[in-house]
């Protein structure tokens, strides 16, 4: 189905932005189409768009319960969510609970590393660049963020992982790892923002020792392990089950 909806104000990999009636609103439908390694990967997986929509949903309204602002709405259809309009810091946040990834790409640290308290990693949001890792130092160059604004930042991603972790954890599933986007509304309320899914979060279940068959998020698509939307929909599934229905504004 598709949505009665203003102009396309942007198409990212995953989703793309409309604008809506209200003008500190805007609709985001989520895509069904997967890449990986900035792009240079590309599928279309059936139910992906809906799944992520579904999951982001129902965790943003998790964060909400928690006192945790963010720029969700309401799901207005299976595939689109409402959103407030905000203005996106140019800066991925990634915490980091369990090594992996990158950091045991470019690091010795050893696969498997529990991290406590959790690293948080800073890159630069930007796709022609490949999302460069900031330091202290290129932060203050580049003036991408104020010292107090980052400061911010940080202590909001922090606060989403402490409610994140141990709600997967209940569900039999390791939060391993994910990416955050925050984002300034009109008032200048910090939002975290885009989404919340197994396309940026690292999921492994419990119940699994297997390092291939424990993965329930994007590194099935990026390493080939088939099975992605099954993941996907497991994902769905347990998180569905401990929240409620995610409200509906369409
Ligand atoms: N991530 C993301 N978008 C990006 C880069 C990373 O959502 O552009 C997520 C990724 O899914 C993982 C976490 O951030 O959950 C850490 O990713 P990492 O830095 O290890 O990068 P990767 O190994 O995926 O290149």
């Amino acid at each position: 189905m598709t949505l009665s909806h203003g102009e396309l104000l942007y198409e990212g990999k995953a989703k793309r932005i409309y604008a809506s009636a209200d003008a500190q609103q805007v609709l985001v439908e989520f895509k069904n189409d997967a890449t990986a390694f900035n792009a240079q990967k590309k599928a279309q997986l059936e139910h992906k768009g809906r799944l992520n929509c579904q999951i982001s949903a129902c965790l943003f309204e998790l964060l909400e319960r928690h006192g945790i602002p963010t720029h969700y709405v309401g799901v207005a259809d299976a595939t689109w969510m409402v959103v407030q309009r905000v203005e996106v810091i140019p800066i991925e946040v990634v915490l980091r609970n369990t090594a992996t990834g990158s950091l045991c790409r470019e690091t010795p640290i050893p696969q498997g590393t529990a991290l406590d308290p959790a690293l948080l990693d800073l890159y630069y949001k930007d796709d022609a660049l490949g999302d460069p890792l900031l330091t202290d130092a290129r932060i203050a160059l580049l003036g991408v963020v104020s010292a107090e604004l980052r400061q911010r930042l940080e202590a909001l991603a922090r606060q989403v992982n402490a409610v994140l972790q141990p709600f997967f954890k209940d569900l039999g599933l390791q939060l391993v790892d994910f990416k955050l986007e925050l984002g300034l509304n009109q008032a200048g309320e910090l939002l975290v923002a885009d989404e919340i899914s197994p396309d940026t979060c690292r999921l492994w279940d419990l119940s699994s020792t297997d390092a291939n068959e424990r993965i329930l998020d994007k590194d099935r698509f990026r390493k080939d392990l088939g099975g992605v939307i099954e993941a996907y929909g497991e994902v769905c599934k347990r998180v569905q089950g401990a929240c409620p229905e995610p409200r509906n504004c369409g």
